[in-house]
C-alpha cells in the first residue's frame, strides 16, 4: 500500500505578514519537493471540508465563532501576539483540520497505509478556547477525537516531537483516559509548560523535557522512553505532531538534531505501530522554520512512512 500526502493550495493563502517565521514558503517548499521527486508511492489528496460538529468535539463553540468572525476582509488581524491572520487564513485554517480527517478516513478505508498532512497553520499550541503560538485550531486533537467518536477507538496515542511543548493538545486531553499524549521538547522554553510533573488525570500525559543544546545522541536516548511508554499503552492508532524545529539549523530553538534523525524516529514509531495497530499512523506538520532543514527533514520523515510495510 501507498502513503497519503494530504495538502491544499489554501496553505499558501495564509499570509502572516512580512518577516513572520510561520511563512507561506514552509508548505510550498515541502510540496514542491515532493512534486519534483514524483514518488509513485505517494497518493496525493486534498482535504475534505470539515463540519463544525467535528471541530466542536475539541473546541468551544464561542471560540469557533470568534475564529470565524476574526478573519479580516483585507490586511492583517491577530488572534494572539504571535498568531497573525489575513483573509486567506480562513480556508487554510479549516483545510488544515480537514487534512487530518481525510488522512484518518483514508487509512481506515485502506486507501493508503499511513499519511502525512503538509498543511499550515500548525495546531498543537491551540487550546479549547484559544489561539496561541501560530496555532488557531488544534488539528491533531480534532483528529484524535474523530478517531474516538467515529471509529470508536479507545486508545489513541499522540506523539509530539516538535521542539516546543504541545500545550494545547495536553490541555485538551488532560482528563481523557483514552488519549496518551507524549511530548519531547526544549524546557524551560516557550510555551512554559511541559514539565514531567504534568501527568494528566489518568497518567495519560508523558512529558520528556530536555535542555537547550540537546544533541542527536541525547535526543535519541530520550526517545527510547517515548517508545517504551508507547508499547505499554498499546495504541489502536498513532497520531504524530511532526514539528521539525528541533533540527540543528532551526532559528527558533536550540536543539541540534540532524535531518536523518527524523527518519530514524519515524521508523521506530512505525515498528511499534506494526505490533499494536497494523501500522495505522497519521502525521501532521507542526513547526519547523529553517526552510531547507524543513524540506529535507519532512522528506526523510515521509521516506520512512513510504518504506514501512
Ligand atoms: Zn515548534
Amino acid at each position: 500500500m501507498k502513503t497519503g500526502l494530504i495538502t491544499s493550495d489554501t496553505s499558501q493563502n495564509h499570509d502572516t505578514g512580512p518577516g513572520h517565521p510561520e511563512q507561506i514558503a514552509r508548505v510550498s517548499i515541502i510540496v514542491d519537493n515532493f512534486k519534483k521527486l514524483n514518488n509513485k508511492n505517494l497518493i496525493w489528496k486534498k482535504p475534505s471540508k470539515v463540519s463544525d460538529e467535528i471541530i466542536l468535539t475539541t473546541h468551544e463553540i464561542n471560540y469557533l465563532n470568534l475564529v470565524k468572525s476574526s478573519f479580516p476582509k483585507n490586511g492583517f488581524s491577530s488572534l494572539d501576539g504571535d498568531t497573525i491572520i489575513s483573509p486567506g487564513s480562513r480556508d487554510a485554517t479549516f483545510d488544515a483540520v480537514g487534512s487530518i480527517i481525510t488522512a484518518i478516513d483514508g487509512v481506515e478505508n485502506r486507501e493508503f497505509k499511513n499519511a502525512f498532512c503538509a498543511v499550515r497553520p500548525p495546531g498543537h499550541h491551540s487550546g479549547q478556547n484559544k489561539a496561541a503560538g501560530f496555532c488557531i485550531l488544534n488539528s491533531i486533537s480534532i483528529g484524535a477525537n474523530y478517531l474516538l467518536e467515529k471509529y470508536k477507538y479507545n486508545k489513541i496515542a499522540i506523539i509530539d516531537f516538535d521542539v516546543h511543548h504541545g500545550n494545547g493538545t495536553q490541555d485538551i486531553f488532560y482528563d481523557d483516559k483514552n488519549v496518551l499524549f507524549i511530548s519531547t521538547h526544549q524546557y524551560p522554553y516557550y510555551p512554559g509548560t511541559g514539565s514531567e510533573k504534568e501527568k494528566g488525570k489518568y497518567n495519560n500525559i508523558y512529558n520528556i523535557p530536555l535542555p537547550a543544546g540537546t544533541n542527536s545522541e541525547e535526543y535519541l536516548n530520550a526517545f527510547e522512553f517515548v517508545l517504551k511508554r508507547l508499547k505499554e499503552f498499546k495504541p489502536e492508532f498513532i497520531l504524530i505532531s511532526a514539528g521539525f524545529d528541533a533540527h540543528e539549523d532551526d532559528p527558533l530553538a536550540q536543539f541540534s538534531l540532524k535531518t536523518n534523525d527524523y527518519y530514524h524516529i519515524t521508523k521506530r514509531i512505525l515498528e511499534i505501530s506494526k505490533i499494536f495497530c497494523k501500522g495505522k499512523v497519521v502525521s501532521i506538520l507542526e513547526g519547523g522554520y529553517d526552510l531547507k532543514a524543513l524540506q529535507d527533514s519532512s522528506k526523510r520523515h515521509v521516506d520512512a512512512l513510504i518504506e514501512f510495510n
